[in-house]
């Protein structure tokens, strides 16, 4: 429809997660309106992200240093830790306040279908972690859907042999929810989950 670099923009901005051709578009004009410091700033950004970003060697989460922050911060429990699946879901947990150990990042998780097996995984380093340090308890914190609950069932298997704590988020009703609207599974995985108050 446009040419040029205008077209090349709205076309890199298309591929994005989430942005449709309109938005695309949308945004393309609008970097054309805005002042130019602002958009050499963003710019810069972008390709500084990518250069000073990467994984901490400890855990898998994002950090410009060879160790991040959570695993450098000695006031952290250093006997638990809780496995995500993506570095972003860190954030999730961390804004609860409810966890107060380390974290290990899977990188994704199990799934035969995408070609992932537990090898292109970070599940060796977790097994190795539990062996050299002091870990009482492994916290399995991935999604409650097909691959998470094959994913955690595995990392149950591997774990067996250290005789770590293993424990799964319950899963349960939403807050503020209704009963009533509760898909079965959700209800049963509600009532198998249940605690002494
Ligand atoms: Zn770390």
């Amino acid at each position: 429809m446009y040419q040029g670099s205008l077209q090349d923009l709205i076309d890199a901005l298309g591929k994005l997660p989430g942005i449709g051709p309109k938005s695309a578009q949308r945004l393309a004009f609008y970097f054309l309106q805005t002042d130019p410091i602002s958009v050499e700033n963003l710019a810069r950004l972008l390709v500084e992200v990518k250069q000073k970003v990467k994984s901490c060697r400890t855990c898998g989460a994002v950090s410009e240093t060879e160790i991040c922050n959570l695993c450098n911060d000695t006031r952290r429990d250093q006997t638990s830790i809780c496995v995500v699946e993506e570095a972003k879901d860190i954030s999730a947990i961390e804004k609860t306040r409810e966890f107060k150990g380390r974290y290990h990042v899977l990188g994704g998780v199990i799934s035969p279908i995408d070609g992932i097996g537990p090898d292109q995984l970070r599940i060796k380093d977790l097994v190795k972690r539990v062996d050299g340090e002091k870990i009482q308890e492994i916290i399995i914190a991935t999604n409650p859907n097909l691959e998470g609950e094959a994913t955690a069932a595995y990392l149950v298997k591997v774990l067996e042999p250290t005789q770590v704590l293993v424990t799964r988020l319950a899963s349960g009703l939403p807050v503020g929810g209704e009963l009533e609207y509760a898909d079965e599974v959700t209800l049963g995985r509600a009532l198998k989950g249940r605690r002494p108050i």
